[in-house]
């Protein structure tokens, strides 16, 4: 399964990291740590299937609705 972050409509909550804390970091400053690796502003990443619970409870919580399963 894919996962899809827009990281203008991210606001650093960080409740995705609570949630799901293998898929998402905050960083050393409280961002969204995958900020560090990339300008653009949405990023699609695999995410492994045993992971798939924790990733729709981030896409639940997300209170941005930053997050989507593709
Ligand atoms: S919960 Fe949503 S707004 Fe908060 S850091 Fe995660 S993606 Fe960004």
């Amino acid at each position: 399964m894919k996962i899809e972050i827009d990281l203008l409509t991210c606001k650093d909550f960080g409740e995705c990291a609570l949630s799901a804390p293998k898929i998402f970091k905050m960083d050393e400053s409280g961002k969204q740590s995958l900020r560090l690796n990339t300008t653009a502003s949405k990023v699609v990443f695999d995410v492994l299937e045993e992971e798939r619970n924790s990733a729709e409870e981030a896409v639940i919580v997300c209170p941005m609705q930053a997050l989507a399963i593709q």
